[in-house]
């Protein structure tokens, strides 16, 4: 795991006031109730989570997640696998597809490692040439028989990565049983496009269409003779329609565990677990006009490819809009249209709390998760995350 520098390990019992910015700051007891409710909810659907590592990309938190029932991690990326590892998290799957032979060479590698430790590497593939070149890759690391845990993709609307569903994914399922590296242990059916559709209604007609593409796969399977042992996906938007369907056995949201304005956007569903707010970029006023302040948070501490933060828990007549002022600054304007008429602004030095647009890419700029216990206001610093798979993109 990355090194804390003295200055941030200095901070760990101090006020939450002590905390410079802009810094990305974690609620604690917010994301402590996050957990708790989706080890409840996955509990009660009699499903395997396995949350999604390519939000915190902390080893750390990985382990957290462990204690409080998740069954292992996703991740995205080779190197976020390889983060994980180095902190001693030992069930990842990178749930997405690898290609070029240098990455291959160290996939076969850490399933290695993983499995000396007791652990399991798994992998998604979509086409025949991925699975020949892991196995080539996985031959000549001298993993062992079944030593990396496979999963054919199929594309179930979202119309990036997977095969077609049905007999194509069956090919694949044959493909990879020939190959006495790789264990085939079953599909993954993740629509990543339905995660954000604002209404329930519209993410469970999604999640229906999913569930039609996926039943017609396993009706392949059946004829075919093969088991599927797995079938894993689902998002923080989508989720309880995937738990609810008596055929996904494992799912894999990541945002809930943080959120952000995006998903706080879509209408909640009745039958999800609430989850709150714990991601926040503390900022402060460092320049006043009569018209705006300025706040010392820009592109480079939040992202802006789901929107431009909100600001947090201000009442209506202190309302404040947070305009773009460039890579380092935020432009704050009076809110009038929810309820600033006065045109208040705050003072010189005043901290304010952002909440991001998209959490994910958030956290990827940081180096630090600054975790804070019994509020924003009162409380103090109790620990210190490093972002172990900052920037890990290959
Ligand atoms: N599974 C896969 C394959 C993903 O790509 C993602 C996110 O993009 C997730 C799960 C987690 O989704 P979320 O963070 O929206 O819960
Ligand atoms: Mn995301």
């Amino acid at each position: 795991m990355k090194h804390i520098p003295e200055h941030l390990q200095a901070l760990v019992g101090q006020a939450v006031k002590r905390i410079d910015t802009p810094a990305l700051v974690i609620d604690l007891d917010a994301m402590d109730r996050n957990m708790e409710r989706m080890a409840r909810f996955a509990r009660q659907h009699g499903v395997l989570w396995r949350p999604h590592a390519k939000l915190h990309k902390s080893a750390h938190i990985a382990h957290l997640l462990e204690q409080a029932g998740a069954c292992g991690h996703c991740v995205q990326k080779v190197s976020e696998a390889e983060a994980l590892a180095e902190g001693g998290v030992t069930h990842i799957f990178i749930s997405n597809e690898v290609i070029a032979p240098l990455k291959l060479a160290r996939v076969a590698a850490l399933a290695k490692a993983l499995s000396a430790e007791g652990g399991r590497l798994a992998i998604a593939v979509d086409c025949e040439e991925g699975i020949t070149r892991l196995a080539q890759a996985m031959q000549a690391a001298q993993a062992g028989n079944a030593a990396i845990d496979v999963l054919v993709e199929i594309d179930v609307g979202q119309n990036r990565c997977g095969v077609e569903p049905g007999e194509a994914a069956v090919v694949l399922a044959r493909a990879i049983q020939a190959q006495p590296a790789l264990h085939f242990a079953g599909l993954q059916a993740y629509h990543g496009g339905a995660q954000h559709l604002r209404t329930a209604q519209e993410r469970k007609a999604a999640i229906e269409q999913v569930l039609r593409l996926v039943n017609r796969t396993r009706h392949e399977f059946d004829r075919a003779g093969i088991e599927i042992p797995l079938i894993t996906g689902a998002g923080t938007g989508t989720m309880v329609n995937e738990a609810a369907s008596g055929v996904y056995g494992e799912i894999q949201p990541g945002s809930f565990l943080f959120m952000d304005a995006d998903y706080a956007a879509n209408q909640h569903d009745a039958a999800q677990p609430v989850f709150e707010h714990a991601l926040y970029v503390k900022t402060q006023v460092m320049s006043l006009s009569r018209q705006h302040a300025v706040c010392d948070a820009g592109h480079k501490a939040h992202a802006i490819d789901s929107g431009l933060p909100r600001l947090h828990a201000l009442a209506p007549e202190q309302a404040l809009r947070f305009a773009n002022g460039g890579d380092e600054h935020g432009v704050l304007h009076p809110d009038i249209q929810a309820g600033n008429t006065s045109g208040w602004l705050p003072a010189l030095g005043d901290t304010l709390w952002l909440i991001p647009g998209h959490c994910d890419p958030t956290v990827n700029l940081h180096d630090y998760l600054i975790g804070v216990r019994g509020g924003r206001l009162k409380g103090v610093v109790e620990r210190i995350f490093t972002v172990d798979g900052r920037g890990a993109l290959t």
